[in-house]
């Protein structure tokens, strides 16, 4: 049976509309923070998606569709850590498009389930290799059969900046009132920050960005990846961010937990933006630091490492 959506209820309002327009949240009970100096975050799990990849998935589709490569009788294909799958699952199941994703098999339990629960198919990869070794049974199964897939290919799909360039950047400024200084944002795809940079130092040329990544090869911030053991994403630009900092996953985790007792549940990569926000703020006499959060910590909950007495 065919129960994908008809085209009767592709109409607007959509929930896709609802992507985007997130809050920006004042950050509080970060250490040794100077009073004249703002952080704040963009809380992305604001999205209908519940994370930050709604934007890029988005934008995405609307290019393949826009271009004539995606059509209802082609099968949307990607490799994601989660939560670009969950967001493609929903954007497809909404517009009545099929969906195949090919994820790492030691990704969130919980999150493979909401993939699932859209009605998107799992094609679940040795989570030895991680998200490289989902990319490449992506790029196995498209050259296997090229005509049957739309292949957006999140790391090398320059719609995937754009939405941020667009949008988040957009929306940073208008929320700062043009006063954002420094933007700080992990890397997974490196969507988020190489678009939301590109627009802001347009807008504000001496703008600092600062790039976060996990410490070590192995490490537990699910969606970010440590550049120098990993395939290189092709829309990675080193020449968007100025400098990189390093987190541990303890320090990332740390933050979440420290976040959850102010009333803010993020994620373990959100923890990881604010650690690192934490440690440019110190530096600054003023200023005004925005970190990009991006998604809540519904999905790790289940994670030991959230552990007792959370
Ligand atoms: N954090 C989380 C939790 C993510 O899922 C992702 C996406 N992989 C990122 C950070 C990084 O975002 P981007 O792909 O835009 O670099």
């Amino acid at each position: 049976m065919d129960v994908r959506a008809p085209d009767s209820i592709l109409g607007s309002p959509a929930l896709t509309d609802l992507i985007g327009d997130t809050p920006l949240l004042p950050i509080g009970g970060l250490r040794e923070v100077p009073g004249r100096v703002e952080v704040s975050g963009k809380a992305e799990w604001f999205n209908p998606g519940g994370s930050v990849k709604d934007r890029a998935a988005w934008g995405m589709v609307q290019a393949g569709e826009r271009s004539g490569a995606l059509t209802r009788d082609k099968i949307l294909i990607d490799a994601t850590s989660g939560n670009t799958g969950i967001a493609y699952a929903w954007i497809g199941a909404a517009r009545g498009l099929r969906v195949r994703l090919c994820v790492p098999a030691n990704a969130s339990a919980r999150r493979l389930r909401v993939i699932e629960a859209f009605g998107a198919e799992l094609v679940l990869t040795s989570p030895m290799e991680g998200t490289d070794g989902a990319i490449r049974e992506a790029r196995r199964m498209v050259a296997e059969e090229p005509d049957r897939y739309f292949y957006p290919d999140q790391y090398s799909n320059p719609a995937n900046w754009q939405a941020h360039y667009r949008t988040t950047a957009a929306e940073v400024w208008a929320q700062t009132e043009g006063r954002v200084t420094h933007l700080v944002a992990g890397i997974g795809t490196s969507g988020t920050l190489v678009g939301t940079a590109r627009r802001l130092r347009e807008l504000r040329p001496e703008l600092e960005v600062v790039a976060v990544q996990p410490d070590s090869p192995y490490h537990a911030l699910e969606g970010l990846k440590h550049l120098a053991s990993c395939m290189v994403p092709a829309i990675y630009d080193p020449g968007a961010h100025q400098r990189t900092l390093e987190v541990t996953s303890e320090d990332a985790i740390d933050m979440a937990k420290r976040q959850a007792r102010l009333g803010l549940l993020i994620g373990w990569s959100a923890g990881a933006a604010l650690a690192a926000a934490e440690r440019v703020a110190r530096e600054l006499e003023r200023g005004t630091v925005v970190a990009i959060l991006p998604d809540g910590a519904e999905r790790y909950l289940d994670d030991p490492l959230w552990g007792e007495g959370a």
